[in-house]
C-alpha cells in the first residue's frame, strides 16, 4: 500500500517548528527518522495532513557530556548511538541495547528521539531510560520542560508531551566507576522485538526496569530492594502482571521476566 498524499514542511529552526504545529494541530505529524511514520502511513493507519521534517533542526544531533550529564540530541541516529565512545563510557547500558534495535539499514535513520516520543511497550530506550534515570528535554513556545523519564512514559504509545512541544534531547547521568548496568533481552530472532527485556542498573538505588512486559516500561520497585535474588524474584511475582501478546502468554513472559531477574543480579553482583 502507498501513504496518503501529504503535504511536507522542512523547517529550519524551533520557532519555524511551533508555527507549524500550531498551523497544523492535531493535522500534523513531525518526522525524524521515518522508520516508525513512514510504515504506519504506508499501512494507512494514519493520514496527517502535513509532515513536518525536523532533519534539518540545528544542534539536535550531538552527543556531548558536560559536568557529570550525558545529553543526546532527538535527531542522533541508533548507529551513532551503536559507534559513540561517549556512550560506551558514559552510558554503558544504552551502548548495550542499542545493539538490540531493529538491522543496520533501520539503525542508519531512525532516531532516539523518535524512539522515544513513539513509546512502543517493545522498544529498548524507554525502558533503559527508565533504568538510568533519565530526563527528557522538551521544548515549546515557552522554552524546554524537563520530564524524569519514569513520569514520561504514561501507557501504550502514550507519553507526557503536550501538543506543539518538541522532544530535542534527552539527559543521562553519566555512569559512575562504581556503578553497574546490564541490559538483556529475549526475542525469537535477533533484530525482532523483544519477547521480554531487562534494563538494569545498580548505583545507591538498584532499578530494574522490564520492556514489553505492559503498556509502558515496568519498574520493578519492590524487587529492587530485596538482598538475595530470589526474594527479588518472588518480589517480581508480586508486583509484575505482564500482559500477553499474540504469541506470548501472561505466565510465559512472567517467567521469563524470572530468568532475566537471576541473569541481571549475577551480572549486576560480579
Ligand atoms: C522492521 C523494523 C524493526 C524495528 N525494530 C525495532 C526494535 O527492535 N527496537 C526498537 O526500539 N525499535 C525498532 N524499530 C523502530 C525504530 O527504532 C524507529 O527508528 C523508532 O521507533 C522511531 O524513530 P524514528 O526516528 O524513525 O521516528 P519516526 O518514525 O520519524 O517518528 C515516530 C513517531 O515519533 C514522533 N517523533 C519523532 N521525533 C520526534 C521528536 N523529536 N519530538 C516529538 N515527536 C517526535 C513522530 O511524529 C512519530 O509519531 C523497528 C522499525 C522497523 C521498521
Amino acid at each position: 500500500m502507498k501513504a496518503p498524499s501529504f503535504a511536507y514542511a522542512r523547517p529550519q529552526s524551533l520557532e519555524e517548528t511551533f508555527d507549524l504545529l500550531d498551523r497544523h494541530g492535531e493535522g500534523a505529524r513531525l518526522l525524524a527518522g521515518g522508520q516508525s511514520l513512514i510504515p504506519s502511513l504506508n499501512m494507512r493507519l494514519s493520514a496527517p495532513e502535513v509532515l513536518v521534517d525536523i532533519n534539518a533542526l540545528p544542534g539536535m544531533a550531538e552527543i556531548r557530556q558536560d559536568r557529570g550529564v550525558l545529553r543526546i540530541g532527538a535527531l542522533v541516529r541508533h548507529t551513532q548511538i551503536e559507534k559513540s565512545e561517549e556512550v560506551a563510557k558514559h552510558a554503558p547500558l544504552l551502548a548495550q541495547a542499542v545493539r538490540h534495535v531493529a538491522h543496520p539499514a533501520i539503525r542508519n535513520r531512525g532516531t532516539i528521539g523518535g524512539s522515544l516520543a513513539l513509546a512502543d511497550p517493545a522498544a529498548e530506550y524507554p525502558a533503559c531510560m527508565v533504568a538510568m534515570d533519565a530526563t527528557i528535554v522538551l521544548a515549546g513556545r515557552g522554552g524546554e520542560r524537563l520530564v524524569k523519564a519514569v513520569d514520561f512514559f504514561k501507557g501504550l504509545f502514550e507519553t507526557d508531551r503536550q501538543p506543539g512541544e518538541v522532544l530535542v534531547a534527552v539527559e543521562i547521568p553519566a555512569q559512575l566507576k562504581d556503578e553497574r548496568s546490564v541490559f538483556l533481552e529475549l526475542t525469537r530472532r535477533h533484530g525482532d522485538y523483544a519477547i521480554v527485556g531487562l534494563a538494569a542498573f545498580k548505583g545507591q538505588e538498584t532499578r530494574f526496569a522490564f520492556l514489553n512486559v505492559g503498556p509502558k516500561p515496568f519498574l520493578a520497585r519492590g524487587a529492587a530492594s530485596k538482598a538475595s535474588v530470589d526474594e527479588a524474584k518472588q518480589a517480581l511475582r508480586a508486583e509484575l502482571n505482564p500482559t500477553a501478546d499474540l504469541y506470548n502468554s501472561a505466565a510465559t513472559k512472567m517467567h521469563l521476566a524470572g530468568v532475566l531477574m537471576d541473569r541481571a543480579w549475577n551480572s549486576l553482583s560480579t
